[in-house]
C-alpha cells in the first residue's frame, strides 16, 4: 500500500508541475459527478413519498423546482468542468509527449541504438496519459465512495445483514478485474516489439529514403506481407486478451445482475411486506442502482490505477535514462561544470590505451589505442573495412565512451568538458549524414546566426550558389519534397558538397569527413582536398578516406588493422617505411592502374 501512496503522490506532483489547478478541477468535477444522482434520487424519493401521504401542492411544487433547477445547474456545471478538465488534460499529454520527445533526442547515443531502450521509449509513449489518468480514477474512486457510502447507508437500513453480501460481492468483482488488468499489462508488454516492427515497417513504406531500393529490390509486396505478418501476430494477441478479458468481463456482468437482483428481491418483499413506505422504496431502489454502479467502477478504477502505476514506471525508467551530462556532473565538481568556456582551439587529443566494445557485445572493436593528434593538421584514418575507423570518430565524437582507457583534449579528459563545448568542437560529415526537409539556409545553420555573406562564400566556393540562387525562394527552398510540395531535388553529389558546407559554416575548431568525396566527381574530389588544405591552418582536420588523393594531402596517416593502430606517420614516412601500408597502398594502386 505504501509503494501505491508514493506512485500517487508522484503522479499528483507531475501534474502539478505541468498545471496546479488541474487536480482541483477534476476534484470538484468528481464530487459533483457523485452528488449529482444521490441529490436526484433523494428529491424523487420525497416527492413520491409526498405524492402517496398528504400531497400538498405548494411543498410538490418546491421539490420538483429543486430537482429541476438543481439537476439542470448540475449538469451544466458538470459540462463546463468536463470540457476544461479535458482541455487541461491535453495540456498536460503535450508537456510530457514533449518530455519524453526532448530525452529521447538528450539521451547517450549509445542508448539510441539498445533495443531493450527502443522498447522502453516506445512504453514511455504509450505512458504520456498515465498520470493524468491515474488522478482522474482516484478522484473517481473517491466520488464513487461517496456513493457507496450514501447508497449502502439506504440499502443497510433495510437488512444490516446486507453488508456482508455486498462484501462478497465486491472482492469478487475486484478479482476479477484484476486478473483483466494483469493480463492487459501482460498484453501491452508483449506487443510492444510488435508495435516497433509495425512502426519501422510503415515508416520504411512511407519514407522517400527508401522509396529506391523498395522499387528496384522488393517490386512485389515484400514490405506490405511484412506489415500483414506483424498485424498478423498484434491481431492473434488482442484477440487472445479480448477472449480472456471479455469472458472475465461477462461473468462480472453476470455476477453485477445476481447482486442487482438479490437487492431488488428483499427490496420488493420488504415493501409487500409494508416495512417499507413507497417513498423509501424508490429511494432504495434507485440506491440498489448507483450502488451496483459504483461498486463495479471502484473496482474497474483501482485496477486501472495498478496498471497505470507501471506505465507511470516505464515514463520515468525511460526519463531517467542516463543524459551525456549526468555522469560527468558525479565525477567533477559544479564549479568546473558551471563554468562557462569559450569555442576551444583543439590543440591535442589523446587517446590513452582505449578500449572499446559495442554495448551487448562481446567483442572489443578497439583494441588497447593509444594514440596523440595535434590541432590544425590534416589526420587521414586509412584500413580495411570493419578495422575500426568509424567507431575511433564516434569515440572522438563522445557519442560513445571507451569501455576502458582514456580521452583526453589538450591534456584534460574529455569527461571534463560539457557536450556542449566538447561538441562545438567538432564539425563531422558522416558517411550517413542527414539533411532535413527544412529550408537550405536552416540546414546550413540551424542553430547558428545566418550571416548572408559568409553563407554565400562557401557555397561559391563549392559552385552550388548559382544554382541555388537561382531557385525561386532562393535558399529559403526547402530540400525534398517532405515538407513543402516545391521542395529542390539535389543530386548525391550536390548534397554531398552541401554537407560539407554545412560543417565548414560550424563554429568549429575541427572536421571530420568519413569518405566525403564518395558521391564527388574526381574534379571536384581533388578541389575539395585542395580547400581542406588552404583550412587546414586554421582547422585541423580528420578523414576516413580509402581515396590516394586524400591519403596525399595529409600531413599524418593512422593505419588501422583489427581494432588496432598498427602504423602512424606522414605519407613518405610511411611509404619509406615499407611495411603494412605500403602494401596495402600500393594493392591499390595497383588495381587502379589495372583498370
Ligand atoms: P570501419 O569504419 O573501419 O569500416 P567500423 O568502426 O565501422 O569499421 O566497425 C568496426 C567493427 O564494429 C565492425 O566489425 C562492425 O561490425 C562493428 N560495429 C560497428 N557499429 C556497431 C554497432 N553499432 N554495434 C555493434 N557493432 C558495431
Amino acid at each position: 500500500m505504501k509503494q501505491h501512496i508514493v506512485t500517487v503522490k508522484k503522479a499528483f506532483r507531475l501534474i502539478y508541475e505541468v498545471d496546479k489547478k488541474y487536480a482541483w478541477l477534476l476534484f470538484v468535477r468528481n464530487v459533483l459527478s457523485a452528488v449529482l444522482p444521490l441529490y436526484v434520487s433523494f428529491c424523487i424519493s420525497f416527492f413520491v413519498t409526498e405524492l402517496a401521504g398528504e400531497r400538498r401542492i405548494g411543498y410538490i411544487g418546491i421539490l420538483l423546482l429543486l430537482l429541476m433547477v438543481g439537476a439542470a445547474a448540475g449538469k451544466f456545471m458538470g459540462a463546463v468542468l468536463e470540457w476544461k478538465c479535458s482541455a487541461r488534460y491535453m495540456k498536460i499529454q503535450d508537456a510530457f509527449t514533449a518530455k519524453t520527445s526532448k530525452k529521447a533526442m538528450q539521451m547517450e547515443f549509445a542508448l539510441t541504438e539498445d533495443t531493450k531502450i527502443q522498447d522502453l521509449y516506445m512504453h514511455a509513449w504509450q505512458a504520456n496519459l498515465a498520470a493524468g489518468t491515474m488522478l482522474e480514477k482516484i478522484f473517481s474512486i473517491l466520488g464513487y465512495l461517496g456513493q457507496v457510502i450514501g447508497c449502502a447507508g439506504v440499502i443497510l437500513g433495510l437488512e444490516p445483514l446486507l453488508i456482508g453480501f455486498l462484501l462478497i460481492f465486491f472482492i469478487l468483482f475486484y478479482l476479477l478485474d484484476y486478473r483483466s488488468s494483469v493480463l492487459e499489462r501482460k498484453y501491452a508488454e508483449e506487443t510492444v516489439p510488435i508495435l516497433r516492427a509495425i512502426d519501422y515497417t510503415r515508416q520504411c513504406m512511407k519514407d522517400s529514403v527508401y522509396a529506391k531500393d523498395i522499387r528496384l529490390y522488393y517490386p512485389n509486396s515484400f514490405f506490405a506481407n511484412r506489415l500483414l505478418g506483424f498485424q498478423v501476430e498484434r491481431i492473434a494477441k488482442e484477440r487472445k486478451k479480448e477472449y480472456y478479458c471479455g469472458g472475465l468481463q461477462t461473468l462480472e456482468t453476470s455476477l453485477q445482475m445476481i447482486q442487482t437482483i438479490v437487492l431488488y428481491l428483499i427490496l420488493s418483499s420488504r415493501f409487500l411486506q409494508g416495512t417499507i413506505q413507497i417513498g423509501y422504496f424508490s429511494l432504495a431502489v434507485s440506491s440498489v442502482a448507483i450502488f451496483s454502479k459504483a461498486v463495479g467502477e471502484i473496482s474497474v478504477s483501482w485496477n486501472q490505477i495498478l496498471k497505470q502505476e507501471v506505465f507511470l514506471g516505464y515514463l520515468e525508467r525511460f526519463w531517467e535514462l542516463p543524459e551525456v551530462e549526468d555522469k560527468m556532473k558525479k565525477k567533477f565538481s559544479k564549479v568546473q561544470m558551471t563554468e562557462k568556456r569559450e569555442l576551444i582551439e583543439l590543440i591535442s587529443i589523446e587517446f590513452r590505451h582505449v578500449w572499446f566494445q559495442y554495448p551487448g557485445s562481446a567483442e572489443y572493436v578497439l583494441k588497447d589505442v593509444s594514440v596523440i593528434l595535434k590541432g590544425r593538421e590534416i589526420l587521414t584514418l586509412v584500413g580495411e573495412n570493419g578495422s575500426g575507423k568509424t567507431t575511433f570518430v564516434k569515440l572522438l565524437l563522445r557519442l560513445y565512451r571507451p569501455t576502458k582507457g582514456e580521452i583526453l583534449l589538450n591534456g584534460i579528459s574529455v569527461e571534463q568538458y560539457t557536450s556542449q563545448e566538447y561538441q562545438q568542437i567538432f564539425a563531422p560529415v558522416f558517411q550517413d549524414y542527414q539533411l532535413f526537409a527544412y529550408s537550405l539556409q536552416e540546414n546550413l545553420l540551424f542553430d547558428g546566426i545566418y550571416e548572408k555573406e559568409k553563407v554565400r562564400e562557401a557555397l561559391e566556393e563549392f559552385q552550388l550558389l548559382k544554382k541555388l540562387e537561382s531557385l525561386p525562394k532562393k535558399l529559403e527552398q526547402c530540400i525534398g519534397k517532405g515538407y513543402e510540395k516545391d521542395g529542390i531535388e539535389l543530386s548525391g553529389g550536390e548534397r554531398q558538397k552541401l554537407a560539407i558546407v554545412r560543417a565548414i559554416l560550424k563554429n568549429s575548431s575541427c572536421l571530420v569527413l568519413d569518405e566525403p568525396t564518395a558521391a564527388l566527381d574526381p574534379i571536384a574530389e581533388v578541389e575539395l582536398y585542395q580547400k581542406i588544405y588552404q583550412i587546414s591552418d586554421k582547422k585541423t582536420c580528420i578523414f576516413i578516406t580509402h581515396r590516394l588523393a586524400g591519403i596525399r594531402f595529409s600531413s599524418q596517416i593512422l593505419y588501422f588493422k583489427n581494432g588496432r593502430i598498427v602504423e602512424q606517420g606522414s605519407y613518405q614516412e610511411l611509404m619509406k617505411a615499407g611495411k603494412q601500408f605500403q602494401e596495402f597502398y600500393q594493392l591499390q594502386a595497383k588495381l587502379y592502374e589495372e583498370i
